[in-house]
């Protein structure tokens, strides 16, 4: 390796004058034994200009003791009649700005006809710290490295003499004992004349002996659990607990500059100096909240309490700063903070008029909905007032119905007319539900009123509907009626003309024939009566008077019916096919009663068919004895069916699935079967088509009578299938 020795002895010889001028500057403090810098720091920049060949230095700092800013200049030689010390202040304004703080760190200033660079050098860390070295050389090259670490040396010397002034002033006022030692031995030192770096030196040893007192402070601040940190009045970290550097994975020092470091939340800082300033102002015990960084960079909510700590006299010393995590009470606060809002958007969305109201039943919260539509706010709908806002007619039953659900400690539902805004009435559900407690006391309702304007609305259309519906069924059954009584009626009133002719003729014929002519009055008596039941059956019918049995042969009944429908069955192509029993009984019933139903049975079959044109529209009506005691009727058609699953509904009322249909029929012909204690259903035919069929008790005492009656009549074309 080659060695330039000659560099190496330059540089050896550098660094031993550097190392000189190092101890120069740490062997005297800027620190006066009374605290103050007044003697010090003029001889300490003294030591630097002439180290550093400067043609100026200057510090600006606030001195501690006195809280007064003190600014002390020393010029070189050669600058004698250029810039008088006490003018440098002012000339560093001039060019580097009024706020010591902006001062950039090199500078090129003019003085005079003079160049010089200047370097400015910070003396603490707070951000309110305007302590500033400066120092200024006509060399062009000024400052060198080794100059810079010189002047920085010297600048943490003069900020390390401004801490121990502090702590200087304020043990003084912590204890008056030490006090009184520290003058006492202060005194002492002076009063020896000695060496002025023993009396430093001596100094420092006092100071080191307060440090112990520090000590106790830091073993207490150690010794509680919680994060907790001593601050001077000034507000600077004086000793934190280990909790606090644990928590911030920082150093005592680092902390120092909290404000700065991002060990407090940027966003927070503010607030926190503001409050700090406040405290300091009124002496008042504070509290802020603020964010700190853990050690893993995660920020926490903390509350920081701070509270003075004061001498004996009142004086406030120190402050001493709690720090209590309340991330986990912050977190729970936002979660309440969102469900509180989510809450508030639930209730005021729903599309109801939301309420509650105290246990003894006083509204206490209406939601905006409720509000907007009755157009007052909650003041003007608290307590009884929202009764303001029902419709007179329904007030007092909704008075009543709340008092009972309020007595009854039970949920209730009421409908009233609530109104709007804009004067229009409409009807609500008013619902309310108690809160209760473990006894069973209402704490408080809440409830919902829905508007079921549109529905009532609805129901009343629904109703008029069913009404009208109901009438036109009556009168759709009553022409069908009319249709078959006519036929009913004239059947008997043309035996009455025919039979009354006869008679005229008979007694006309000479010799008059009486005989005959009796008989004949005698059939136009029966006929007569016949069509006088039929009114009165009728008559029955439209008072809903439950039937009245009478034999009726049912065969006959359906053949009086049969030419009602000719003309449909001629015109719709439809073969009609009679399957009568020949020794079909009597059933007990109401022969009109039972024609209508079967009229139903056969027009609703032709209407089935109606459409069908890929195959014969068949329609059989068969009459049958079924067990021993019970008839049966069932009607045939080769139509369109039915869907398997209506088969219950086909019978109730209204139930159609006709263009044109009304749905009574079979309704009406289901409960007039039903009224003879018999039965009526629907099947589906094995092949194309459904068969309707109903089943009646047969009347058994009037059989036999029956039978010789009408024997020719029924029995005649009994049995027959015959096509039409
Ligand atoms: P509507 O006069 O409306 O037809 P009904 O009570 O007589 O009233 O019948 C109700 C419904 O039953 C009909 O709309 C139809 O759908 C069904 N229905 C009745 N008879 C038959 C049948 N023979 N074949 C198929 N469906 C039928």
């Amino acid at each position: 390796m080659v060695v330039n020795s000659k560099h190496s002895a330059e540089q050896r010889q550098c660094s031993r004058c550097c190392i000189n001028d190092l101890n120069r500057i740490l062997a005297h403090p800027p620190i006066w034994s009374d605290g103050s810098f007044s003697q010090a720091l003029p001889d300490l920049l003294d030591i630097v200009v002439d180290m550093l060949h400067l043609d100026f230095a200057y510090v600006r700092l606030k001195d501690p003791v006195k809280m007064e800013y003190l600014e002390v200049a020393r010029t070189a030689r050669s600058l004698v009649g250029a810039i008088a010390p006490q003018e440098v202040s002012s000339v560093l304004s001039t060019s580097l700005g009024q706020d010591p703080k902006t001062w950039p760190l090199i500078q090129r200033i003019a003085i005079g006809e003079r160049e010089l660079s200047t370097i400015s050098l910070h003396l603490g860390w707070l951000p309110d710290d305007t302590g500033m070295l400066v120092a200024a050389s006509h060399r062009a090259e000024f400052p060198e490295e080794a100059e810079t670490l010189r002047l920085r040396i010297a600048a943490n010397q003069i900020a390390s003499g401004l801490q121990e002034a502090r702590l200087f002033s304020q043990r003084t006022r912590v204890d008056e004992t030490t006090d009184q030692e520290v003058w006492r031995r202060t005194k002492e030192i002076l009063a020896l004349s000695e060496d002025r770096r023993q009396e430093i030196v001596e100094l420092r040893r006092v100071v080191e002996s307060l440090r112990v007192r520090e000590i106790d402070i830091q073993l207490i601040v150690d010794a509680i659990p919680a994060p907790l940190a001593i601050m001077t009045v000034d507000g600077e970290v004086e000793a934190v607990n280990r909790p606090v550097l644990e928590y911030f994975g920082m150093g005592a020092d680092e902390l120092k500059r909290w404000s700065t470091t991002g060990a407090v939340h940027p966003d927070d800082v503010a607030a926190t100096i503001s409050t700090w300033r406040r405290a300091v102002q009124t002496g008042e015990p504070y509290e802020v909240e603020s964010r700190h960084r853990r050690s893993d960079g995660v920020y926490r909510w903390f509350s920081v309490r701070g509270f003075p700590l004061r001498d004996k006299h009142g004086d406030i010393v120190r402050w001493c700063v709690l720090q209590i995590d309340v991330e986990e009470r912050k977190r729970a606060e936002e979660a309440l903070r969102a469900n509180e809002r989510n809450l508030n958007l639930i209730i005021n969305t729903i599309p109801g008029l939301v309420w509650s109201a105290s246990a003894d039943g006083s509204a206490d919260f209406v939601n905006q909905h409720y509000a907007d539509y009755v157009g007052f706010d909650l003041e003007h709908l608290q307590g009884s007032r929202w009764t303001a806002a029902i419709h007179p007619d329904d007030r007092s039953g909704m008075a009543h119905a709340w008092r009972s659900f309020m007595t009854s400690r039970r949920a209730g539902e009421r409908e009233a007319r609530l109104r709007r805004f804009d004067g229009t009435y409409r009807w609500f559900l008013f619902r309310a539900n108690p809160l209760l407690d473990e006894s069973g006391n209402v704490i408080k309702w809440f409830g919902i009123n829905t508007d079921i304007e549109d529905r009532k609305r609805a129901e009343e259309q629904l109703r008029d509907t069913q009404t009208k519906l109901a009438h036109m069924a009556r009168m759709t059954t009553m022409s069908e009626l009319t249709a078959s009584i006519a036929h009913e009626v004239n059947q008997p009133l043309s035996g009455i003309v025919t039979n009354a002719s006869t008679c005229l003729r008979m007694l006309a014929a000479d010799p008059p024939n009486v005989a005959g002519a009796l008989e004949t009055v005698r059939r136009t008596l029966r006929d007569g009566n016949r069509a006088s039941d039929i009114i009165g059956r009728l008559r029955s019918l439209f008072n809903r008077k439950a039937p009245v049995a009478r034999p009726v042969d049912l065969n006959e009944a359906t053949r009086e019916v049969i030419p009602l429908l000719l003309n449909r069955l001629h015109r719709d192509g439809v073969s009609l096919r009679m399957e009568f029993a020949e020794d079909l009984p009597l059933a007990a019933g109401d022969r009109v009663q039972l024609q209508q139903v079967i009229l139903n049975l056969l027009q609703n079959a032709m209407d089935a068919m109606s459409m069908i044109d890929d195959r014969p529209r068949t329609l059989t009506i068969r009459t049958e004895r079924e067990q021993s005691n019970w008839i049966r009727l069932s009607v045939q058609d080769s139509g369109h069916g039915f869907d398997g699953e209506a088969i219950e509904k086909l019978f109730d009322a209204f139930y159609t699935t006709k263009d044109d249909g009304m749905g009574i029929g079979l309704s009406v012909s289901r409960s007039i079967i039903e009224n003879h204690h018999g039965r009526l259903w629907a099947s589906l035919n094995d092949g194309w088509g459904a068969t309707f069929s109903f089943s009646i008790p047969r009347s058994a005492e009037s059989i036999t009578s029956a039978h010789s009656l009408d024997a020719k009549g029924t029995l005649g074309e009994g049995g027959v299938t015959r096509n039409v």
